[in-house]
């Protein structure tokens, strides 16, 4: 590449730089992968939770994509917790990292280039007791090597996904698949006993005719119904948290509401966590607990359903609240519908994020004070916390 082509755009890489980031990238990949597969003795990945009423606590989550262009900062120090028996939304626009966030937890991402880098991932699936000074003890899912990750993935904690006709095995009918995940994960389980809970778990989901359901094929089966298989799947385990990472996007409106439903009834008998990960601010208004609200890999407001649709605070949350849909009231008409708000600019570049808060050239609340760092966190009140130089003075 030429010197003059650099000139005009600094984000072009030379040949040397780009050599540059692939050696480094291969011994920082290198490095990663050999720790996972070294022998870990359970005590290595035991620690104790902070408060034993969690299910999981997220600290300081660093997980970064080693790419040809340069190191991605998926998740760049996030921490978050997710109670017993509670909803937590984490909503933000795509590529915010919410879904490397969950991924993470189910230790998914995509190896080698995507590694956890850093910080602590406790879940607590109280099998483990109490140490010596009576703290929970749980395990650290950062430091645990996969093959012990095999135990809780699928049944401790298991995953919704996006796109239900992508997760299902299209070759196998739903008995069968439904089957493997219990046969799996189930204590004194057979093939009959197997096919009998299948059963049960599509007649708790609300599908009709379960028996006959159990040997279709997921071709055979609606949008809505392949997203039922997927809960029943995931909830057969009896798991202690559940991923749902927009268990919604792929379907249509009028179906949408029912699978929302029936989640929060699931939820509701199992006694389940759920972490439910949504760009769609209506979805988590009428689920979640809590939210927590995610900006270039980083949270930027935290707290109930109520601090932030109530009393949204950083820039970001009130944008991405003024930019749905609304009508406003006209006299003549009766209804119109107004023009769709958008934030103004992009996202910053995640490969050369600012050392100053990540929403600056976005934001129309800027002062002078936000070109110093990037903003800390500030409690403003004990459920409601926010990361933004205009409440410093508010604590
Ligand atoms: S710190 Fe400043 S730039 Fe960042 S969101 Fe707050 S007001 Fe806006």
């Amino acid at each position: 590449m030429k010197s003059t082509e650099k000139k005009k755009n600094p984000y072009l890489l030379s040949f040397k730089e780009s050599r540059a980031i692939i050696k480094s990238n291969m011994k920082a990949m290198k490095t990663y992968e050999k720790r996972k597969r070294a022998k870990v003795l359970p005590e290595q990945y035991t620690t104790v939770m902070k408060n034993a009423d969690n299910v999981l606590e997220i600290e300081d989550l660093h997980t970064y994509f080693f790419t040809d262009n340069g190191v991605v900062k998926s998740v760049n120090g996030v921490s978050l917790e997710v109670p017993r028996d509670k909803i937590v939304g984490i909503v933000g626009e795509s590529g915010c990292g919410k879904s490397v966030t969950s991924l993470s937890v189910m230790q998914l991402v995509q190896a080698p280039q995507g590694q956890i880098t850093g910080g602590e991932i406790r879940f607590n699936n109280d099998t483990l007791g109490y140490d010596e000074k009576g703290n929970h003890k749980c395990y650290d899912i950062v430091k645990m090597p996969t093959s012990a990750m095999y135990g809780i993935r699928g049944k401790d904690i298991s995953m919704i996904f996006q796109e239900p006709m992508t997760s299902l095995n299209p070759v196998f009918t739903i008995g069968k698949q439904l089957d493997e995940v219990i046969l799996l994960h189930g204590e004194n389980m057979d093939k009959e006993k197997a096919k009998a809970h299948s059963i049960n778990m599509l007649s708790l989901v609300g599908i009709p005719m379960p028996e006959k359901i159990y040997g279709y094929y997921p071709h055979q089966l609606s949008g809505g119904m392949r997203q039922r298989v997927m809960i029943a799947m995931a909830l057969s385990g009896s798991p202690k948290l559940i991923i749902a990472d927009e268990p919604t996007t792929a379907l249509d409106v009028t179906i949408q509401s029912q699978i929302l439903d029936l989640l929060k009834k699931v939820q509701r008998q199992s006694h389940a966590a759920v972490m439910l990960i949504t760009h769609d601010l209506g979805v988590v208004a009428e689920m979640a607990d809590y939210v927590v609200v995610m900006y270039a890999g980083k949270i930027v407001e935290k707290g109930t359903v109520f601090d932030i649709f109530d009393n949204p605070l950083h820039p970001y949350t009130m944008g991405i609240q003024k930019a749905k849909p609304s009508f406003s009231a006209d006299k003549k008409s009766g209804h119109e519908q107004q023009d769709l708000y958008s934030i103004p600019g992009s996202v910053p570049n995640p490969i050369n994020l600012p050392d100053t808060c990540f929403f600056k050239d976005r934001c129309d609340r800027c002062k002078e004070c936000c070109s110093g760092g990037y903003p800390r966190e500030i409690k403003v009140s004990e459920t409601h916390s926010v990361f933004c130089h205009l409440y410093e003075d508010a604590e």
